[in-house]
């Protein structure tokens, strides 16, 4: 017998949005369910004060995919915002991404050769190292020590809860360094923010397609399913098959907001707190994502936090041990020809928002021509 719905999609988030999006379009009838009391996952925005907020952390869009840009540009138009985050280390201010005006602020070097001697004598003592191993290796022998200690070691440690040396070297080779004065913290041809925040981007692309708020998937897992041909599933994967393999790791995050009656606290949509002593990793101040002129201003400290019951997953930890553990599930999962896993909880991967929207791309295109 024919089922109410083609598919079910567990999620609101940019994977479920744009899956349920596209298979709208194309005449299959969806429902979205989600967990939570609104759509959007994680990069929901509220508008406070007149402010588009940030709710689960600051999001910029990038991406040097050309289709991808196109894509959400469709849906709203995006602002010229361009992330140029400042490092504050023991009360000093350094530009971010690693970059000439670093050098020149850690050391006073002034010339890129300058600067690149400079770093050849910081790294001169890490030249064993041919292959990191962890993000300590790597970032030793990318910027040298005073680089690594006063820029890195700090947040790094504070983010993930443990030492660098039982982080994934890859993570570190997201930032860029380079020897030009280029404060973009990204390397992409394209950047920006959706004018009226992330909120407005998913309910365009919700338009039309049934979703249904706090609804748990797993609350009423066999009747959900009934319902539908196929499901979408984008939560978290261990949760899925009910912790069987034992659980992944996450490292979750509290947010401490404030309300502030000043036009500017920061003059910086981020600054980072490099140092240990200082708990929270950085500040936020959503207003200038957009450029903001209101009279009110809205800051966000970030606190990492260890992930335990309730809490919210937000970065998977990819390191050797939970990759492992996430192919166990990976195996189960392939095994299951009416579910699709998509998105960054459900195949516990460190993706950005642009790989978010080239992965459900490609799994619609998968569908449509099954
Ligand atoms: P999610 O947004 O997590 O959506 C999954 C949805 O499924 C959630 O709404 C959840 O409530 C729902 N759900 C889960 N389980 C169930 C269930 N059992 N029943 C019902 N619903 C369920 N990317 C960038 O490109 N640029 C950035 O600057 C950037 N900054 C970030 C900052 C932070 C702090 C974080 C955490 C991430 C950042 N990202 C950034 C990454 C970006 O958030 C993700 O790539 C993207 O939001 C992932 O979308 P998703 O649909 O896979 O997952
Ligand atoms: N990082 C750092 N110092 C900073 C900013 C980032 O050491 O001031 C390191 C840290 O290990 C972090 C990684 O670089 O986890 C990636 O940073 P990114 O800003 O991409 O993290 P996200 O925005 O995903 O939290």
């Amino acid at each position: 017998m024919q089922k109410e719905y083609d598919y079910l999609i567990i999620g609101s988030g940019l994977f479920g949005s744009i899956f349920a999006h596209e298979m709208t379009k194309r005449g299959k009838k969806c429902l979205v369910i989600e967990r939570r009391n609104h759509i959007a996952g994680n990069i929901y925005t509220e508008n406070i004060e007149g402010i588009n907020v940030h709710k689960y952390g600051a999001h910029i869009f990038h991406t040097s995919n050309k289709e991808v840009w196109e894509y959400v540009n469709s849906f709203v138009e995006f602002n010229r915002f361009t992330n140029s985050p400042i490092a504050n280390h023991k009360g000093k201010l350094y530009n971010l991404p690693f970059n000439m005006n670093t050098f020149y602020q850690l050391w006073g070097v002034k010339t890129p050769q300058e600067a690149y001697d400079k770093i050849e004598e910081q790294r001169a003592e890490y030249k064993h190292i041919t292959d990191p191993q962890n993000l300590e290796e790597q970032a030793l022998i990318l910027g040298g020590k005073d680089i690594y200690e006063k820029l890195i070691k700090g947040y790094t440690e504070k983010q993930w809860g443990r030492s660098a040396t039982e982080i994934p070297a890859f993570i570190i080779r997201r930032l860029p360094f380079r020897f030009t004065f280029d404060n973009n913290y990204f390397n992409d041809t394209y950047q920006g923010i959706p004018t009226g925040g992330y909120t407005a981007l998913i309910e365009k692309m919700l338009e039309g397609v049934e979703v249904k708020l706090n609804i748990d998937y797993f609350s009423d897992k066999s009747y959900l399913d009934s319902l539908a041909e196929k499901v979408v599933y984008t939560g978290k994967i261990d949760e899925y098959f009910d912790y069987q393999f034992g659980h992944l790791d996450y490292r979750s995050l509290r947010f401490e907001n404030e309300i502030l009656d000043q036009p500017n606290y920061q003059g910086n949509a981020v600054v980072n707190y490099t140092e240990r002593a200082i708990p929270y990793t950085r500040i936020i101040e959503h207003k200038h994502f957009e450029f903001g002129t209101q009279p009110k201003t809205y800051i966000t400290k970030e606190y990492p936090e260890d992930m335990t019951e309730g809490k919210e997953a937000y970065y998977p930890i990819n390191d050797e041990r939970n990759q492992q553990v996430y192919q166990n599930y990976k195996t189960l999962a392939d095994q299951l020809p009416n579910v699709i896993f998509g998105g960054r909880l459900a195949e516990y991967k460190y993706y950005d928002m642009h790989q978010v929207v080239e992965k459900a791309l490609e799994v619609v295109k998968s569908e449509v021509f099954i």
